[in-house]
């Protein structure tokens, strides 16, 4: 005879369905699975539950503005005119919290390329969490300390108009996946890879192009920063683009491809 009464079987996928939620909301933003076991903690039906979440959510994310910086990371901005996130998502999922040093680095490059090309956009993509080093950003192996950033490519109308740059613009709509795929795959299939494909994601990508001499110039003004200590490139990209240095580099075959983005580390 069983010594407890078996769980009704909805109560079992309930619990099984929320772990679930918690452990992505917590992989994609860090804070929004303890938003989500708050409306748990206060739930009294659906609506009020997706409410309480929102408010905790944006509670949560308010004070991180305010605390992650006491720990060591600070939010690059959402929005400007020389230097903000390539999407405001990137600042609602809490993924564009770098250390000052590294703000300082991006900020100082998208400057320097300002300068060269007035009116434009440098745009980051994932930073980091604000809080706790080791926690890695997934799918990035590595953005787990505040000392990682990524930054989108700069596009131009290359494929219908007159090539002019396009400020703020990216193939993408996340600014990642768009690749360049230039000269030969220079990786044998290995398993497992971060290497992926996107193919599925073609159709859905704005017709533009790498816009190289912005592109070539945000590279150059980083390799020239004396506290960064690595560029991720993928090296058909640095070679069409004529960059090369100690410090601009080739990820490895079983780290993400960067024919779609800049990685920059200190
Ligand atoms: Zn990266």
């Amino acid at each position: 005879m069983p010594l407890t009464a078996p769980q009704p079987r909805g109560r079992r996928w309930r619990i099984i369905l929320h772990g679930v939620a918690v452990l992505g909301l917590t992989v994609l933003t860090q804070l929004g699975g303890l938003a989500w076991l708050a409306a748990l903690a206060f739930r009294r039906g659906r609506l009020a539950f997706l409410a309480i979440f929102i408010l905790a959510y944006v509670a949560l994310w308010g004070g991180a503005q305010f605390a992650a910086p006491v720990f060591g990371r600070v939010p690059l901005p959402c929005s400007g005119e020389v230097l903000r996130t390539q999407s405001r998502l990137y600042c609602v999922l809490l993924r564009n919290f770098v250390t000052p040093e590294m703000a300082d680095v991006a900020l100082d490059a998208a400057q320097a390329v300002a300068v060269r090309f007035p009116g434009t956009v440098t745009l980051a993509l994932d930073g980091g969490f604000p809080f706790l080093d080791g926690m890695p950003l997934v799918p990035h192996l590595s953005h787990d300390d505040g000392e990682k950033l990524d930054f989108a490519f700069y596009y131009a109308d290359t494929v219908h108009g007159d090539g002019a740059y396009l400020p703020g613009l990216t193939a993408s709509a996340i600014g990642y996946f768009s690749f360049l795929r230039l000269g030969k795959e220079t990786c044998p299939p290995v398993w497992p890879t971060l290497r992926w494909e996107m193919r599925w994601m073609e159709p859905l990508h704005r017709s533009i192009g790498l816009e190289p001499e912005r592109t070539r110039a945000l590279i150059g003004a980083l390799a020239k920063d004396p506290r960064v200590g690595k560029i991720f490139v993928e090296p058909p990209v640095a070679a069409a683009l004529g960059v090369a240095g100690e410090k601009i580099r080739f990820q490895g075959c079983r780290a993400a491809r960067h024919d779609d983005h800049i990685h920059v580390q200190l």
